[in-house]
Parts: structure tokens; C-alpha cells; sequence
């Protein structure tokens, strides 16, 4: 038996062999279409944003040299030339005349030429005429060049990096590639998923009387619903009961709608019904490994195709559904799309937990900030058919393999209930920092 460490080398093998051809060729989408998508090549800046320097706040259009000994005792006194709303063009004044003024100005509105800095209106005392129009204001402190003052490309420099290749694409992109009027995007195209579900005492969900014996198929549901956030398209071929002739038939005709992914759930323990493994070295397939040291899901079996799809052989429990799909589905769809590989947090164990020996365990839990600092409680109800506990939970805690006993205090690896992987498009914090301190 192998353990989940080496199972995911194997899985980045087989994904990491399969990405030349996976990553032939871009599908273009509209940029609302984008999102969870991955990236297909760098997008460098093709305009500065903001395109023109403006103001950030309503007030008055000024040059900051003129104010450096204005006090309230000695205001300094200026004549407003006029008002600039946004949206209208740009005033050019040449000098001398420059800057001896000041303009009225709206958030958003062009910054007069030779002027560098906006001060409020509530920072200033303001005469008006009858209209309400600015004649004349005095300001009482001076300004610093630039304040209240969004320079032209101080957002998006032209030619600077805007998203790198790889990463997965969040509506903040979508709202940064619209300001730069790309209306469009190139992804990589979505990875192919094939469904089937296995077990005789399988009905559909929405059957309402249960026949005895009989159970819902609850995790084609939760596969189908939760695969489209994974970034992959899934299509589901049906339950088939513990025939393996049903399923090899099935199994053909998968293969000749070429998914890059098989999943079957059920049939891969030691019972007598557990038919995958043999039906799909019988297709052809290579098994890669078959039960991997982990709690829920120790039976879980991954093959490869030549020249074909990779099948993950899921056992049937639904928790051991979810989990193969967050530590094992996941991972693979990563590797294969080459977006940014997930890492887990750490967080202090709330309270001691027990765990089988020689087992990793991905069990239930609840993340929190504490005041110490992140914190996970391990839930109890941690058998692989309690669906119930998992709707407290909001994260995996991860015990590691050695060990029967977890004590409270240690710091553990948690997930996510569901992947955060968003890539920054760089390996660090740093070069995607601020640009500039300020609050505004
Ligand atoms: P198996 O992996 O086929 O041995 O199934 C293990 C357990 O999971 C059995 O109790 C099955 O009834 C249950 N099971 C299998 N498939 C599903 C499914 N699609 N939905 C809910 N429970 C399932
Ligand atoms: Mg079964």
C-alpha cells in the first residue's frame, strides 16, 4: 500500500505526461465567461489605466508648490477659473497662466495640465456666487504634490504584467482585463470528466419511496455539482449496478467520447461485487496504484490509459467521495492544467483527536481564527457514510500517518472544505505588494 505523498507523485506523472497535448490550443471567451478558468498566456497591459491623471476627490484643482505656507491664520487665497466634471475633456492651459488658479473638480475629472494636487472641499473655505458656482477659495494648509491625485498608469503601467499563464481566473480579473478593454480572453480548454456510478442498491435521488435494501445516489449529485468550481466540464454516464458486463459496455463507450478523466465511484474495495479494477485492466488500463494508507477512502484505485483518459476508481461512501475528489481529483487538475498547486494552512489542534495507525486522516473539521491564531476542532461523526457532520464543517484537518492519537496544541495542515488555489500569477507576496502606501 502506498502512501497519499507517493499517490500524488504518481498523479503529477501521469498529468504532468498528458499537459502537451491538454494544453494544445486556447478557447477564447468573453471575459464575463472567465471565471475559474485557466489563464492560457501572460496578458501584459496594452493601455496605462487610469488613461489620463484625475482627481479622487470633489474639491479643487491646485498646484501644491503655491500652498506650502498656507495656515489657518494666513489662508492662502485663490480665484477658481472654472468647474471640471468627470467625463469632461481635459483642460490644457499654457503658461504663464498655469496653476496661478484653481479649478473646480469632481471625482474622476481630469486634472487641469500643470496642476499636481487636489485639495477637499471640506477642507476649504469657499466663496460662491448666487448659482452656487466657486468664485473663490482659501486654504488653510498646505498640500503635498500628488495628494488626492490618480496618476495616468498608476494602476496598469503600458506593458506591465497584468496575469501570468496557469492562473485561475477570479471576477477581480475580469474587472481589471474590462478596464483595459480586453473583452476577451484565451483559456486553456476545460478538462473532460466522465462520470459513472457504481451498486445494485443504487437509485436515483429523486426516487421518493425506497425500495428496501435500497439507498439515493447521493454522491453523483455532489460530484456533478461540486466538478464545474474544479474548472472541468462533467458529464454523467449513468449508474450501472454490480454487472460488470454493464459496465464494461459502459466503460467502451466512455472511451470513445475521449474524456481526460474517468471517475467511477463504488466497486473498488474487496468485496465480491468489486468488479472496476479487473474490468478496467481488462479494457487495457495500467493500474497505478490500488489503496492508498489513508482514512476515508483507503481503497481508492488510480490506472492510466495509453494514449487515453486516467481513471480514479472512487469508493463509494460518500465522505470517501469527497475526499478523493479535494486530495486526489483536485491535485491531478491541477497538475494537468498547470495552475497553482495547493497549500495547506496550519492551524493549533483545539483538542486532542484519535486516528488509526499508519493512516493519514482527512477528517471533518472546523477552521477558526482564534486569538491565539488559526485554530481547528476535529469533528466527531467521522465515519465515511456521515454525510451529517460535513454540514459543520467548514475545512479538512490533516492527521499525519504516524501515530493513534493527535494531542491538543499541535499545529496540523487544514484545507479549505473547498479549494482556494487561486494562483497570484508570481511564488510570492512581494511582487504583487501594493504600489504605493495610502488609504485612498
Ligand atoms: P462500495 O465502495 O461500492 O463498496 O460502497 C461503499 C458504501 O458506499 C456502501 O454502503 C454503498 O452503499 C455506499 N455507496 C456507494 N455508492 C454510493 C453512492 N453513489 N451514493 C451513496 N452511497 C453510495
Ligand atoms: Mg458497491
Amino acid at each position: 500500500m502506498i502512501t497519499h505523498a507517493q499517490a500524488l507523485e504518481t498523479l503529477k506523472t501521469a498529468a504532468t505526461q498528458r499537459r502537451p497535448g491538454f494544453a494544445r490550443g486556447p478557447e477564447t471567451v468573453a471575459i464575463e465567461n472567465c471565471v475559474g478558468r485557466v489563464l492560457f498566456s501572460d496578458i501584459v497591459s496594452p493601455e496605462a489605466i487610469p488613461p489620463f491623471d484625475n482627481s479622487s476627490m470633489d474639491g479643487f484643482a491646485v498646484l501644491a508648490s503655491l500652498t506650502t505656507k498656507a495656515t489657518l491664520r494666513e489662508p492662502l487665497h485663490l480665484e477658481v477659473s472654472g468647474s471640471i466634471a468627470a467625463g469632461d475633456a481635459p483642460i490644457t492651459q499654457s503658461a504663464p497662466a498655469i496653476a496661478a488658479d484653481a479649478w473646480e473638480i469632481m471625482t474622476g475629472a481630469p486634472i487641469p495640465t500643470g496642476y499636481d494636487a487636489v485639495v477637499k472641499v471640506e477642507d476649504v473655505e469657499v466663496k460662491r456666487d448666487k448659482q452656487g458656482a466657486p468664485q473663490e477659495i482659501w486654504i488653510s494648509k498646505p498640500l503635498t504634490a500628488r495628494e488626492n491625485f490618480r496618476g495616468r498608469g498608476e494602476d496598469f503601467a503600458l506593458g506591465q504584467s497584468v496575469a501570468r499563464a496557469g492562473t485561475r481566473l477570479m471576477p477581480e480579473h475580469v474587472m481589471a482585463l474590462a478596464s483595459l478593454g480586453l473583452h476577451q480572453v484565451a483559456v486553456r480548454r476545460k478538462p473532460r470528466v466522465a462520470l459513472v456510478s457504481t451498486g445494485s442498491e443504487l437509485v436515483a435521488h429523486t426516487q421518493k419511496q425506497l425500495a428496501p435494501g435500497m439507498i439515493r445516489n447521493s454522491t453523483a449529485p455532489h460530484l456533478i455539482a461540486a466538478l464545474p468550481s474544479y474548472g472541468v466540464e462533467c458529464r454523467f454516464y449513468g449508474t450501472v449496478s454490480d454487472e460488470p458486463r454493464v459496465f464494461d459496455r459502459l466503460l467502451a463507450e466512455i472511451l470513445a467520447d475521449k474524456p481526460d478523466v474517468i471517475l467511477t465511484t463504488g466497486a473498488v474495495s474487496a468485496g465480491k461485487y468489486d468488479f472496476i479494477p479487473d474490468s478496467l485492466k481488462k479494457a487495457g488500463a495500467t493500474t497505478r496504484f490500488h489503496q492508498v494508507a489513508i482514512r476515508p477512502g483507503k481503497p481508492g484505485l488510480f490506472c492510466e490509459f495509453e494514449n487515453g483518459p486516467v481513471v480514479f476508481g472512487i469508493p463509494g461512501n460518500p465522505v470517501s467521495t469527497a475526499v478523493a475528489l479535494r486530495f486526489f481529483v483536485s491535485p491531478y487538475l491541477e497538475a494537468l492544467t498547470g495552475s497553482a498547486v495547493e497549500v495547506p494552512l496550519k492551524a493549533q489542534l483545539v483538542k486532542s483527536a484519535p486516528k488509526p495507525e499508519k493512516l493519514r486522516c482527512f477528517f471533518k473539521a472546523q477552521f477558526r481564527a482564534g486569538p491565539q491564531g488559526a485554530e481547528v476542532l476535529c469533528l466527531g461523526g467521522q465515519p465515511s457514510f456521515m454525510v451529517s457532520p460535513l454540514l459543520e464543517s467548514n475545512a479538512w484537518v490533516v492527521f499525519p500517518e504516524g501515530g493513534t492519537r493527535v494531542e491538543q496544541g499541535t499545529w496540523v495542515d487544514v484545507f479549505p472544505l473547498h479549494p482556494m488555489n487561486y494562483s497570484f500569477g508570481s511564488d510570492s507576496f512581494a511582487s504583487s505588494a501594493p504600489k504605493q502606501e495610502g488609504c485612498c
